[in-house]
């Protein structure tokens, strides 16, 4: 089962690519994740990606489009895989869309997350990320068992920059902008499926797997 996730940052469909990874035996695969390995390894890319992240953009789609299309084509991917975070813009998706009928495949489901702006914005100042090992939290939603301290590692928690206020709010019209097209574009090829992702997670899930299947 080919999945690709969509919705605004902060709609939670991060958390839901890691449920239905787990519930389908699937990889997970998610661009920012990616990026944030590679800064934090300090490799040519992650230096080149940091700049863009840093203040809400998105990084350019020939520095995104290889790096997937090379991931998918890995042995790990055969039956499937949920990709969280690409592709976010029109030509991404045309790419991706390119490269799988070369193989054969397309995509069977897009699953749009949606989350109201408003609710986003106070979400996001929530968010804790672990500074050793990358996992996420949220003060609220998600808390780790001991405050500002991560359960996988034990790392030191921080809000990340592009989790700060100001960039949210550009991140928020970057996604307008550049990513919401894309609901259009899974329509007309008939796989988008929109949940609602202001309810619980657990609910958010439940709806998933009703059209994904046991
Ligand atoms: P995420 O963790 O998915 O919210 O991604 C964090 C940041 O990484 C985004 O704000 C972008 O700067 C960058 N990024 C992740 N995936 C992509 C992509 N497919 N295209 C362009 N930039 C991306």
């Amino acid at each position: 089962m080919k999945i690709i996730m969509l919705g605004a940052p902060g709609a939670g469909k991060g958390t839901q690519a890691k449920k239905i990874a787990a519930k389908y035996g699937i990889p997970h695969i998610s661009t920012g994740d990616i990026f944030r390995a590679n800064i934090k390894n300090g490799t040519e890319l992650g230096k080149k990606a940091k700049t863009y992240m840093d203040q809400g953009l998105l990084v350019p789609d020939e520095l995104v489009v290889d790096l997937v299309v090379d991931r998918v084509n890995q042995d790990d991917c055969k039956n499937g895989y949920v990709l969280d975070g690409f592709p976010r813009t029109i030509p991404q998706a045309e790419a991706l869309t390119e490269a799988l009928e070369k193989m054969g495949q397309k995509v069977d489901f897009a699953i749009d997350v949606n989350v109201p702006d408003e609710n986003i914005v106070k979400r996001m100042g929530g968010r804790r990320a672990c500074v050793t090992c990358g996992a996420t939290y949220h003060m609220v939603y998600a808390p780790t068992k001991k405050e500002g301290i991560c359960d996988t590692c034990g790392g030191e928690l921080i809000l990340r920059d592009d989790d700060k206020p100001e960039t949210v709010q550009k991140r928020l019209n970057v996604y307008h902008d550049q990513t919401q097209p894309l609901i259009d574009y899974y329509t007309s090829q008939g796989i988008l499926r929109t949940v609602d992702g202001t309810v619980d997670i657990d609910d958010v899930f439940r709806a998933i797997t009703e059209f994904l299947g046991a």
